[in-house]
């Protein structure tokens, strides 16, 4: 059977992607880095969530095995008004070692500046998937909706409670997973990469 491995350290991941293979009822199974070693240590140097991708999927691909895969992903959140900041620094916004609390309070001084009806953003998505001969397919998942200098819902992550996405009056620290898994950057990228394992049954 395909194997598909992910270059993260984050047990959750794993477990969000079996689970979406699962529900499509492809026969590939995900399997976490670990399995293979574990996941390089890899500095996240470039300035776009695709080449930081990249830069964690091919630390990974030479290890998978003939028919196996690696699959990185790197996301984030794009303010209009802050030129698309927090950006690829996402997790390090508020520094180096920062926790989500410390990244919210700096986004919420931030957003307090921008007028009400200027705070359009988006969460990004790109994943990565190559095989160990490099071959290689990228898929981006964006969602947006705006951004508010509150912090409002405790399910989630991140910058979950600060964001509503377009279409809700709550945010995704209100909305929960139900909604999210549907309709997140995440989602929507991982629901590309479901399409392009399809065809390849398909025509295989
Ligand atoms: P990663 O690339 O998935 O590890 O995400 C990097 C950072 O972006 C996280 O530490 C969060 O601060 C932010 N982020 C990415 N996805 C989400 C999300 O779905 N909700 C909230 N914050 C997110």
């Amino acid at each position: 059977m395909t194997t598909v491995y992910l270059a993260t350290d984050n047990p959750h991941k794993v477990e969000e992607l079996s689970a979406m293979f699962e529900r499509e009822a492809l026969a590939i199974q995900v399997k976490s880095a670990d399995e293979i070693g574990g996941m390089p240590e890899v500095e996240e140097t470039e300035q776009t969530f695709e080449g930081n991708a990249m830069l964690k999927v091919e630390a990974l691909a030479s290890k998978v095995g003939p028919g196996n895969y690696a699959l990185a992903d790197d996301s984030g959140l794009e303010v209009d008004a802050l030129q698309g900041a927090p950006g690829v620094i996402s997790a390090r916004f508020a520094g180096e070692d920062a926790t989500d609390i410390q990244n919210l309070v700096k986004l919420m001084i931030l957003v307090s500046q921008i007028p009400e009806k200027k705070r359009g953003a988006q969460f990004v998505c790109s994943l990565v998937l190559m095989n160990s001969e490099g071959f290689s397919e990228s898929y981006l998942g964006i969602c947006r909706g705006v951004v508010i200098q509150e912090s409002r819902g405790d399910e989630g992550f991140g910058y979950d409670p600060m964001f509503i996405p377009g279409g809700y009056e709550l945010t995704f620290g209100e909305l929960g997973w139900d909604v999210k898994s549907n309709i997140s950057h995440r989602a929507r990228a991982l629901q590309q990469l479901v399409s392009w394992f399809r065809k390849q049954n398909k025509s295989g």
